[in-house]
């Protein structure tokens, strides 16, 4: 279906990038997004993609917001305190971009849950605050063949990568470190940047422009500032994708 009047004045600063046009324009309405995890870094993916025309966003959080959030959480207002992350998420992105369709999921990401909420999703974005959380859907995306966006935040520092195995590394393959890591300091600014960064990559992935982080680690520090990218390479005897996968 071509792009309404309204979708072509909403999209016009972004249509005429190089690629991009009415083609990736309704290549991102199609698209279906899950994002794992309402908080820091899924404030600032489930913002950019939707006002970005992301036609159906998954945004899955078991939890209600907290003071104590609101330093980062960018999704959500003071008045939004003791409310359900998805529900208030919801409404917040609905009213940027009515056209998007927001499927709250007001769950906690397990080896149970995972791959029924991940299926029949184009692109999951790890927006987890554990390692173990992480673990699960990386896991869960790998069985389902869907390629999935890692990040992760602690202080002014922070990493993201495109997982898709075969072609790249999965999450097991380069953290082996399962030392918790657990209510790291992060100012919302970091979870922003990360979360930008990863928005971006499923921008890229959707629409098929650019160069994406497949096989590639980039690992940023805020205080430098400086940003370094690593090449990543499969272990094959990774856990979770290698030849002795369980
Ligand atoms: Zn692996």
């Amino acid at each position: 279906m071509v792009l309404s009047s309204d979708e072509l004045e909403r999209y016009t600063r972004q249509m005429g990038l190089p690629d991009w046009g009415e083609d990736g324009q309704e290549r991102l309405r199609d698209a279906r997004v899950f994002i794992a995890g309402a908080g820091g870094l899924g404030s600032a993916v489930a913002l950019y993609l939707t006002a970005a025309g992301v036609g159906r966003i998954t945004l899955c959080d078991p939890d209600t917001v907290e003071l104590s959030n609101l330093n980062r959480q960018v999704l959500y207002s003071t008045s939004d305190i003791g409310r359900g992350k998805v529900t208030a998420a919801s409404e917040h992105l609905v009213s940027l971009n009515p056209a998007a369709a927001i499927v709250p999921q007001s769950y906690r990401i397990d080896t149970d849950s995972a791959p029924d909420l991940v299926a029949g999703h184009d692109i999951a974005i790890d927006c987890l605050d554990t390692l173990d959380a992480r673990f699960v859907l990386n896991r869960a995306c790998i069985a389902l063949g869907i390629p999935m966006v890692y990040g992760a935040v602690s202080g002014f520092t922070g990493q993201l990568s495109l997982i898709h195995p075969p072609t790249t590394p999965c999450l097991e393959c380069f953290i082996s470190d399962k030392s918790p890591t657990e209510m790291p300091q992060v100012p919302g600014c970091t979870a922003g940047m990360i979360g930008s960064l990863q928005a971006t990559e499923a921008i890229k992935y959707l629409i098929g422009i650019g160069r994406t982080l497949a096989g590639r680690l980039l690992v940023v520090d805020g205080m430098g500032p400086r940003f370094d990218v690593l090449e990543i390479e499969r272990d094959p005897d990774c856990p979770a994708c290698g030849n002795r996968a369980e």
